[in-house]
């Protein structure tokens, strides 16, 4: 059976991806979401089992021990992961996974589904429009916008690592997503994705 996609989007905290990756979502009912685990605290909206798992740094930590992680890594001053299990589920079963996470788990699953996984960076258009908008959320305080913000520029730098970028205007993230939605349209359209098409198509004969 063909593997699902593994669809990595990395976005700078402030880049949108809360907007967009919704929009995304919505229009690719038969593809899953990994729902990452995280050791810090849910915003104003977030829902537990849905937008993460919220566990505490304890638990976090022995998940890890367990080798149920696929990926964690430390982002400003909380645990993220990304479980393992449900994920290779998805992917043997031929379900396309979207996995939105940081530049260094990115790393890690292009190096452990190096010929598979695409991986996308949602932008903003610029460093003062990240600024105003991580301000604006007003969730954080000024130690932390600022935290993110430098962990932003960090993260900027991996761009030439990735296969594709998209920047989310202001008041334009339906435009991000249908750019998003046609960069994984294009991937499953790869040649290189499908090397038995010609024998599968011949076998019908
Ligand atoms: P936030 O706290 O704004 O939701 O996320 C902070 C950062 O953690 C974002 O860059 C987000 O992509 C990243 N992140 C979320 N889940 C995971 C994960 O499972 N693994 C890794 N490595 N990063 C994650």
């Amino acid at each position: 059976m063909k593997r699902g996609l593994p669809i990595v989007i990395s976005a700078p905290s402030g880049a949108g991806k809360g907007t967009v990756i919704p929009l995304v979502m919505q229009a690719l009912p038969d593809a899953a979401y990994s729902i990452s685990c995280t050791t810090r605290e849910p915003r104003p909206g977030e829902q537990d089992g849905v937008n993460y798992h919220f566990i505490s740094e304890q638990d976090f930590e022995a998940r890890v021990r367990d080798g149920q992680m696929l990926e964690y890594n430390r982002y400003v001053d909380h645990m993220y992961g990304t479980p393992k299990e449900q994920t290779e589920r998805w992917l043997s079963a031929g379900t396309d996974v979207v996995f939105e996470i940081d530049v260094n788990g990115a790393m890690h699953i292009k190096e452990s589904l190096p010929a598979e996984a695409v991986l996308i960076m949602l932008l903003p258009p610029d460093y003062a429009t990240l600024e105003a908008r991580l301000r604006g959320r007003g969730t954080d305080d000024d130690a932390i916008v600022r935290q993110r913000l430098e962990a932003a520029l960090t993260e900027i730098e991996y761009l030439p690592r990735y296969d594709y970028f998209v920047i989310n205007h202001t008041g334009k993230a339906e435009e991000a997503a249908r750019q998003i939605l046609a960069i994984i349209t294009a991937e499953r359209h790869a040649c290189r994705r499908c090397p038995d098409f010609v024998k599968e198509f011949k076998a019908k004969i």
